[in-house]
């Protein structure tokens, strides 16, 4: 899956030079995300881009569009790493290589591969049965003081985090959120 993943991030990795007048190489990026404005915002607002070449080493942010730049560059290899508090996983697209007043445009598709996104919705993948599944719930919960138990069979507590890449089932026979 993993494999998969990257193989698809490169093939979306659309690559475009054209001669410029003596300037000095350029990678013109954009965050590709899967839709929604307010993801946009979210995505906006906590995302940092690292550029690393040979010698050097850049960092910038996505702008409102969710397009990035960086310029001066000299020929070379680089790559380019996509980094958020809202992921588990950083995104990196490796071996961009930049000619002498090339202008590169790369367009990384946003949020990453993210390992609770599953198609089978409430089956275990481990029993492959859904009689001991629960839904995770995330935030404050609320218990009957009456009968708390049947409050904690119901439901599994996913805490009060939500990163983008959460666990929606928790199978009680495994102990396996997915
Ligand atoms: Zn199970």
């Amino acid at each position: 899956m993993q494999k998969l993943f990257f193989l698809s991030l490169f093939t979306a990795l659309l690559l475009v030079g054209y001669k410029s007048n003596g300037q000095a190489s350029k990678i013109n990026g954009r965050l590709k995300v899967e839709n929604k404005i307010d993801k946009k915002n979210i995505v906006e607002n906590s995302t940092m881009v690292i550029l690393t070449g040979d010698s050097i080493q850049k960092v910038t942010n996505v702008d409102e569009n969710l397009c990035f730049s960086f310029d001066s560059l000299t020929s070379g290899k680089y790559s380019i790493q996509v980094k958020t508090i809202f992921y588990y996983q950083d995104t990196i697209v490796r071996n961009i290589v930049l000619k002498i007043d090339e202008v590169i445009k790369v367009k990384i598709p946003y949020p990453p591969f993210c390992i609770y996104r599953n198609k089978k919705g409430k089956v275990c993948p481990i029993c492959h049965k859904e009689d001991e599944v629960i839904p995770v719930v995330y935030g404050l919960l609320v218990f009957d003081p009456e009968a708390p138990e049947k409050d904690e069979e119901e439901f599994y507590s996913g805490g009060c985090m939500v990163t983008g890449c959460d666990p929606k089932w928790y199978c009680k026979r495994d102990k396996k959120e997915f």
